[in-house]
């Protein structure tokens, strides 16, 4: 089959479908010129560009350089910005906006809120300063014509002791009306800090039937997918993209799952991909070479996700594009992607198929008419044109 016969969808299509989005850190999504704005206002004098231009540029070469220093660097002015309750509200309801804009209908946005307590908020206001956030973003967002959902992930710093104490702080807040903390994740630096250090947090989440998702699988490797789901019992994997170590491809194309992964693929284990994260941090090294386009043809449960949208200048848009020109995806293979990004939602089952009947499927079938109809009217075209 051509590309044409495919329904291959054009950027406008692209940005226009149904999308949903599962690993996006609020603190690596910041519009460079509010970080200018909020630098001014708190006196924060150590942004290394006052241009928001040029300070969008110096994010995304410093986290494209190979230098986890630089790479670090990023995140310490976003949180610098990001300590009042002011900061806070603006960062998320613009979050909301932009996703919003992006067509992006339900998101898990995570953060972690011991970073955000330098000058003197405490944990609990943190969080309801996110929330309020979130909810005034999804205000504008439909006055503007767009519907969004915003749920927040409580994240934890693996290097850190806190991971106990988030995680009761992410039950408290869980089950607010109208939206609030939906569930939990551990970040930070893989190698020398196993999540099986934080066991007595997801002990504690799973005694509370509470839900949670571990950055594994990024730079480490099968250990650490192995501990985050027999061990800690994680219900999905941020990133999760080395469970291709287990996959083995023979010359003659023929496919033997190591136990790991067959026991990833059996469970339907969600896989939270980050592409253009990915190609900044080693972990793949063109979007033809990412693991993703095999994962999509052995079914496994995989998603896309921007994890930094302003460190790597992305989108969920950007996203597809590049999956798009790298794989030929066409508009069902989008549609399944969101689909299974949907299902693995951290929100109750009945609102989970409500989005996916009432919102993906129908923005979908729209989208894929208006293909039907475009096909048809420029074949009776070139008919009339030979008569
Ligand atoms: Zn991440």
């Amino acid at each position: 089959m051509t590309s044409q016969t495919r329904n291959t969808p054009s950027s406008d299509q692209i940005r226009r479908a149904p999308k949903v989005l599962l690993h996006d850190h609020l603190d690596g999504g910041l519009r460079p010129g509010t970080i200018v704005d909020l630098a001014r206002d708190a006196g924060y004098a150590g942004l290394p560009e006052a241009d928001p231009d040029k300070l969008g540029v110096w994010f995304r070469e410093a986290a494209d350089s190979g230098s986890l220093e630089r790479y670090l660097e990023t995140f310490a002015h976003t949180c610098a910005v990001m300590q009042t309750r002011e900061a806070l509200v603006r960062v998320a309801a613009e979050c909301a906006e932009d996703l919003a804009e992006d067509g992006v209908v339900y998101a898990e946005v995570r953060y972690a809120p011991e970073q955000h307590l330098e000058a003197g908020l405490t944990l609990e206001e943190v969080v309801e300063a996110v929330n309020e956030g979130f909810r005034e973003g999804e205000r504008r967002a439909r006055e503007n014509g767009h519907r969004i959902r915003v749920g927040a992930l409580l994240t934890a710093m693996r290097h850190a002791a806190r991971a106990l104490e988030i995680a009761e702080l992410a039950n408290r807040y869980r089950d607010l009306s109208g939206g609030g903390v939906v569930g939990f994740d551990i970040a930070g630096a893989e190698a020398g800090f196993p999540p099986t250090r934080h066991l007595d947090a997801f002990e504690y989440l799973k005694r509370e039937n509470n839900h949670f998702t571990i950055h594994a699988g990024e730079a480490f490797g099968l250990p650490s997918i192995w501990q985050a789901l027999q061990w800690c019992g994680a219900d999905r994997l941020g990133h999760g993209v080395r469970i291709i170590d287990d996959i083995h491809v023979g010359e003659d194309g023929t496919v033997k799952l190591g136990r790991l992964a067959a026991y990833v693929r059996d469970k339907r284990v969600p896989l939270e991909l980050c592409p253009s994260s990915n190609l900044q941090t080693g972990a793949a090294d063109s979007y033809a070479g990412h693991p993703i386009g095999l994962l999509r043809r052995l079914h496994f449960r995989a998603t896309v996700n921007t994890d930094n949208r302003l460190m790597s200048g992305t989108s969920m848009s950007r996203e597809f594009e590049h999956l798009v020109d790298a794989f030929g995806y066409s508009l069902d293979d989008m549609q399944w992607f969101t689909v299974n990004a949907m299902k693995s939602a951290f929100i109750p089952f009945d609102e989970r198929l409500a989005m996916i009947n009432d919102v993906i499927k129908p923005g979908y079938a729209e989208l894929k008419s208006e293909w039907l109809f475009q096909q048809t009217a420029s074949t009776s075209g070139s008919a009339s044109s030979r008569d």
